[in-house]
C-alpha cells in the first residue's frame, strides 16, 4: 500500500526528481510574497483544523486491530508474510526488524526478498519465526521472486536473461520456485501466460495503493495518525487485474499464488529524502498469507523451509487483508462434491463469492456456503465484509488461491474451445478433437494445456494424403478484451510427432514478432 516500488533498487536513479523539484520551485515562487504567505498560512490552518476534526471524529470509530486475536496455527496451516525488503536493497530496516514485526503480528514465517542479491536461498529460525531469505530478481520480463534456488548467478539485471535464459526457460532446470511479483504493477510481467514461472502474486500491497482515488487518500491520511490499521485499509481495493490474470491461467493449468506485503518501510520522496513509513509492522499486519502445509513443520529450519516452499508451490490457502476478524478461523475447502466456505459467526456482514474459471457462479451473504461442484474447473473464493471507515463500504477480506476440481490441467481448456474469430476475420471452430478454420481442418492428437500448446495432424478431408504434424502454441491474454487468447502455428509440416513437439519456438512474451518473426493471431469469442 504505502511503500514504494517507484524506489526499486534495481531501477536507475530517477531523473524525475530534479524535474519535479524545479516544477515545484516554479509554482511555489510567489509574485507577491506577503499575500502568498498569508494565503498559505490560512490554508495550512484550515487543513490543520480539518485534520484535527476528522481525527477526533475517527476516534469514535471502533479500533480495528491488524489481524490480532488470531487463533493459533494448526498442524496443517501456518500464517506468514511474503515479499519484503531490507537495507540490503531498498528497504529501511534489517531482517531483525522484520522478525520483530512478524513476532508482533503472530506470524509463523516470512519470506524476505531483496532485489538481485544473487545469494542462495537461506532458511533460519529467529525468535520462533521461520525466516526464508529469498530474492526478487529483475528479469527482462518483469520482477520475479526466486525461492529454493541454489545459486543465483547474476546480480546484474542486464545479464539475467543470459544467465537464466529468461524469458523462455526456467533457470536451473526445474529447480526453484518462481513467483511473479506485482504482475500488473508498474513493472508488470510481460508474459501473460505465466509460462516460465510457477505462479504470481494475487495481491501486492505496494502496487495496490497506486490506483486509489483522491477521496481514498484523504480518508487514509486522516485516519492514519489516529487509527493506522483503518488508515491502511482505506486504500484496499479488489485487485481486479491480478484476479483476471490468475483466473485466465488457472483455467488451463495449476499455478501457485501468493499475497505479498512488498514491505519497504520507507517512501522515497527524493534521492536523499526518505520517509520511514509505513512501518514493517503496519504492512506485515495488513495482508497475510494463510498457507496449508503439505506436512507439519519440524522445528528444523532447512527442513521447514523446504516444506513451506513446497506448500507455496502447491498453493493451497488464501490471503487475508486487513484485520476485520480472525481470518485463521475461515474454512475454504473442496470436500467430495461440495465446495465449503465458512466464516466465523462474529463476522456479521460476510459476503461470499465463488468463481469458476473466472465466471461468477455464486454470490451470497451469510456465514456459510456449500456449493455443489459437479462442474470441473478452477474455483476461487472471495469474501468481502462491511467496514466502517469514515465512509462505510465493503472491502475485500479473503481471496483464496485457485482450487482445482475434477479436471486434469492437460485436458482441453474451456477457454480455447468454441467458436472464435481471429485478427483477420477468419472463423475457427475448436472442439476437444478438431480445430477447423476456413480452409484447414486439424485433428487434435494431444492437448498439452499445462504448457499451452497442442499437437495436431492435418485432416485427410482438407488435405488428401497429408501426413504432416503440427504444433500450435497459444497464450491467454487475460485482460485484452475482446481478445481472449492468441495462437501461433509453430510448425505445420513436421514429419513426426516428436518433430512437431520439439518445434516450440514461439515467444509468448512478444506477440508482435514472437511467432517466427510474425505476430500471434488473436482470437475473440463469437457470441
Ligand atoms: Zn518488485
Ligand atoms: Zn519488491
Amino acid at each position: 500500500m504505502v511503500s514504494s516500488h517507484a524506489v526499486d533498487y534495481c531501477a536507475s536513479r530517477s531523473a524525475a526528481t530534479p524535474l519535479l523539484a524545479q516544477e515545484n520551485a516554479r509554482t511555489l515562487t510567489p509574485t507577491h510574497p506577503s499575500r502568498f504567505r498569508r494565503w498559505a498560512k490560512r490554508g495550512a490552518l484550515a487543513l490543520f483544523a480539518a485534520a484535527l476534526f476528522a481525527g477526533a471524529a475517527s476516534m469514535l470509530l471502533p479500533n480495528v486491530p491488524l489481524n490480532q486475536d488470531r487463533s493459533t496455527s494448526s498442524d496443517d496451516r501456518v500464517v506468514g508474510a511474503v515479499h519484503m525488503h531490507t537495507r540490503l536493497s531498498d528497504g529501511s530496516g534489517t531482517v531483525d526488524d522484520l522478525v520483530e514485526a512478524a513476532v508482533s503480528e503472530g506470524l509463523d514465517f516470512i519470506v524476505v526478498s531483496d532485489h538481485n542479491t544473487a545469494e542462495p536461498t537461506r532458511y533460519e529460525y529467529r525468535r520462533g519465526v521461520l525466516v526464508i531469505v529469498a530474492e526478487e530478481l529483475s528479469a527482462p520480463t518483469g520482477h520475479v521472486m526466486l525461492l529454493d534456488v541454489d545459486t543465483v548467478r547474476a546480480s546484474e539485471p542486464d545479464s539475467t536473461d543470459r544467465a537464466f535464459g529468461f524469458p523462455l526457460h526456467r533457470p536451473l532446470g526445474d529447480a526453484g520456485l518462481l513467483l511473479v511479483s506485482h504482475p500488473n504493477g508498474r513493472r508488470y510481467w510481460r508474459d501473460r501466460s505465466l509460462s516460465t514461472v510457477d505462479g504470481a502474486e494475487i495481491w501486492n500491497a505496494d502496487s495496490e495503493w497506486r490506483n486509489d482515488t483522491v477521496l481514498d487518500w484523504i480518508e487514509a491520511l486522516t485516519l492514519l495518525p489516529f487509527r493506522p490499521a483503518l488508515g491502511m485499509m482505506a486504500l484496499v481495493d479488489r485487485p481486479d487485474r491480478n484476479l483476471a490474470l490468475i483466473d485466465s491461467v488457472s483455467a488451463v493449468r495449476d499455478i501457485a499464488t501468493t499475497c505479498a506485503v512488498d514491505a519497504h518501510a520507507r517512501i522515497r520522496i527524493t534521492d536523499d529524502f526518505l520517509i520511514p513509513f509505513p512501518s514493517y509492522r503496519m504492512t506485515l499486519g495488513l495482508v497475510q498469507h494463510h498457507l496449508r502445509l503439505t506436512e507439519p513443520l519440524t522445528g528444523d529450519a532447512e527442513r521447514d523451509g523446504a516444506i513451506v516452499t513446497e506448500s507455496l508451490r502447491r498453493g493451497e490457502g488464501y490471503c487475508a487483508i486487513g484485520g476485520v476478524a480472525d481470518a485463521a478461523a475461515v474454512r475454504i475447502e473442496a470436500a467430495g462434491e461440495e465446495l465449503i466456505v465458512a466464516v466465523p459467526p462474529a463476522v456479521e456482514s460476510a459476503r461470499i463469492r465463488i468463481y469458476r474459471d473466472g465466471t461468477l457462479v455464486e454470490d451470497r451473504e451469510g456465514p456459510e456456503l456449500r456449493l455443489p461442484v459437479s462442474e470441473p474447473g478452477s474455483y476461487r473464493v472471495e469474501i468481502d465484509v462491511r467496514a466502517r471507515l469514515l465512509r462505510a463500504r465493503r472491502l475485500p477480506w479473503i481471496l483464496s488461491a485457485p482450487i482445482r476440481v475434477g479436471r486434469s490441467p492437460d485436458d482441453p481448456p474451456t477457454s480455447v474451445l468454441g467458436g472464435f474469430e481471429d485478427d483477420y476475420g477468419n472463423r475457427h471452430e475448436i472442439s476437444d478433437t478438431v480445430w477447423q478454420d476456413v480452409g484447414t481442418r486439424y485433428r487434435v492428437e494431444e492437448w498439452r494445456a499445462s504448457q499451452q500448446y497442442l499437437i495436431a495432424r492435418l485432416d485427410d478431408a482438407s488435405a488428401p494424403g497429408a501426413t504432416a504434424w503440427a504444433r500450435i502454441d497459444w497464450v491467454l491474454l487475460g485482460d485484452e478484451s475482446p481478445w481472449a487468447w492468441a495462437f501461433c502455428i509453430s510448425d505445420w509440416d513436421a514429419r513426426t510427432y516428436a518433430e512437431a513437439r520439439a518445434s516450440g519456438t514461439a515467444d509468448r512474451t512478444d506477440l508482435r514478432t514472437g511467432c517466427g518473426g510474425f505476430p500471434f493471431s488473436r482470437m475473440r469469442p463469437i457470441p
